[in-house]
């Protein structure tokens, strides 16, 4: 027997319309490209969306057809999210700091049909545009009057005269809510990118649970900043969570440095903000260094790399705001934990709570966890035994566009390629990346571990750990560091500080200072690069 409810598919055109009905004077403020403040409502995203819908319309789009973006956090961007995947397009968002050939190799593979950029990226369209067989057009997003004569990119417009020309008149279609909605590409440091191509359906029951109290809490009385880029797994979900909650939404542009985020962060109110940990460091030190507190700001979701403990502490203990540790990956909408305490460790002691922050957190409704040994057994949660960590549910996906590399499914799970604990109450805590672990005389060596230990000494501002190969353990880890500006330690301090905060045999073998860790496209540290600047090392105890 069915239910006699009303059937409504779960399309994203329903989050703006919401948004444009219920919160219409709600505000979206954006950092343009040109520097300067712009501020518009909900309502306002509506109208231009559905100009957008008509220009792609007078383009002669079909749907499932792919439009790119290369664009920062910005209101044209949140634009074209809804406008592109409203009207039955595919919005695939390109991560502009990926090479100029990786960025071609992209948009051909997706085949997209339009591309739309920030003209801080005009260089790149202007290096590859002759190798984008399937881009009709270039749509520059600026007003017609920023639009450079010379570029020598044919069908080239500025984003203002494209939609300038259209009405906003214009209904939503309705079609099936597993109808692709957007694109992205996996950062693909092994092998080619891969893309993940989300559904309207998936994309509202993530923002559904997105929104949780125990996942973003994010409400109509947020100021939510999202600073992770939305060309980065659609800024984990922000543009349609805010969307659905009729938060002000506040969007940082190119400016991601201290200073600016701290001004928007005051200017704004901003109450909630999410990105990685290298952001956030930028971050932390302009505040510190300038002896500044948070006026209105009172949590962070940070995710995409291991939280350093040092860091959840600095801003619940300095400046009372509160880290909710997230973890997720792309393949995943990206959201998979968070971790919110529970009512039962309301009476631990703060340190033994702190303990738990530090983990990557609980699963969030829709998703599934499990960790599997190297026998292909599940393993216990019991916070210790570590197993390669499957995911499950309606946010994950299923195959990657055009079925590259074949089934990714283990059994209906998809295997995240990290490896993990989980505890009792269900806590998981990444180790690393099962291609970073270290193995050591047959045991196993979190490089996290040694990582955030490393990071808690003051002179340390960034710190990454890698295995050596030793004839008799297997491997060794040793810690590359990056000094903060000034600072200054030794090799035998920073050694020395290991002891008694890690077992003796995890304890790294050296200190190799670098001027810098090497950073990828999304703010991760590169390992691969890191071991190939290392390839002539040797450890001292060989
Ligand atoms: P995203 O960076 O948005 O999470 P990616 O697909 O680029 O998505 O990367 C996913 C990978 O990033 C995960 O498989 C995991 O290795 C790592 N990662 C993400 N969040 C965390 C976290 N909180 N702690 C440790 N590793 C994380």
């Amino acid at each position: 027997m069915l239910g006699l409810m009303q059937n409504h598919p779960l399309l994203i055109s329903s989050l703006i319309d919401f948004a444009a009905r219920h919160h219409g004077d709600g505000q979206i403020v954006s950092r343009r490209v040109e520097g300067d403040i712009h501020r518009y409502t909900w309502k306002d995203v509506q109208q231009r969306a559905k100009q957008v819908a008509n220009a792609l319309n007078a383009e002669g789009l079909n749907a499932g057809d792919r439009v790119g973006t290369l664009a920062w956090n910005g209101y044209r961007h949140l634009e074209l999210y809804y406008g592109v995947s409203g009207s039955e397009r595919v919005l695939h968002t390109i991560n502009p700091r990926l090479l100029p050939d990786q960025i071609a190799w992209i948009a051909n593979h997706a085949e997209d049909q339009i591309l739309c950029f920030d003209m801080t990226f005009l260089p790149i369209i202007q290096a590859i545009h002759a190798h984008c067989k399937t881009v009709k057009k270039w749509v520059a997003l600026c007003d017609a009057d920023k639009l450079p004569q010379d570029t020598g990119i044919p069908n080239l417009v500025s984003y203002e005269d494209w939609i300038g020309a259209q009405s906003a008149n214009y209904s939503w279609p309705v079609f099936d809510e597993n109808t692709a909605s957007s694109l992205c590409y996996t950062s693909g440091t092994t092998g080619n990118p891969k893309g993940a191509l989300y559904s309207h359906r998936s994309t509202v029951l993530h923002a559904f649970a997105a929104v949780l109290p125990d996942a973003m809490g994010l409400s109509a009385s947020d100021s939510a900043l999202p600073v992770v880029p939305m060309f980065h797994v659609n800024a984990w979900g922000m543009p349609y969570s805010a969307a659905m909650v009729g938060a002000k939404l506040v969007m940082p542009g190119p400016a991601m440095d201290g200073k600016s985020i701290y001004e928007l962060m005051e200017s704004e109110k901003v109450t909630f903000a999410a990105g990685v940990p290298t952001v956030w460091q930028m971050l932390l030190n302009y505040v510190g260094q300038n002896n500044l507190k948070f006026s209105s700001l009172k949590r962070t979701v940070i995710g995409g790399s291991a939280c350093p403990p040092a860091m959840i502490t600095a801003f619940r203990e300095k400046y009372g705001v509160d880290v909710l540790h997230a973890w997720g990956m792309t393949e995943m909408s990206p959201l998979g934990t968070l971790c919110t305490l529970k009512e039962k460790h309301k009476s631990l002691s703060e340190a033994e709570r702190n303990a738990i922050r530090m983990k990557q957190g609980r699963a969030i409704y829709g998703v599934d966890l499990k960790i599997v040994g190297a026998d292909g057994t599940e393993q216990p949660w019991d916070g210790a035994t570590y197993g390669d960590l499957y995911v499950t549910g309606p946010w994950i996906l299923a195959s990657y566009f055009k079925n590259e590399g074949g089934d990714p499914l283990e059994d209906g799970w998809f295997p995240t390629g990290d490896v993990a604990t989980i505890d009792a109450d269900g806590f998981m805590q990444i180790t690393d990346r099962s291609k970073d672990v270290i193995k050591s005389g047959g045991e196993w060596i979190s490089s996290i571990d040694v990582e955030n230990t490393a990071m808690g000494h003051p002179a340390v501002a960034m710190a990454a750990c890698i295995g050596m190969p030793h004839p008799k353990w297997d491997e060794r880890p040793i810690v590359a560091v990056a000094l903060k500006p000034g600072a200054e330690v030794s090799r035998e301090e920073l050694l020395k500080f290991f002891e008694g905060k890690m077992a003796k045999w995890q304890i790294p073998d050296d200190v190799v200072f670098v001027d810098s860790i090497p950073i990828g496209a999304t703010g991760k540290m590169l390992k691969t690069k890191l071991r190939e600047q290392l390839r002539d090392y040797k450890l001292p105890t060989l």
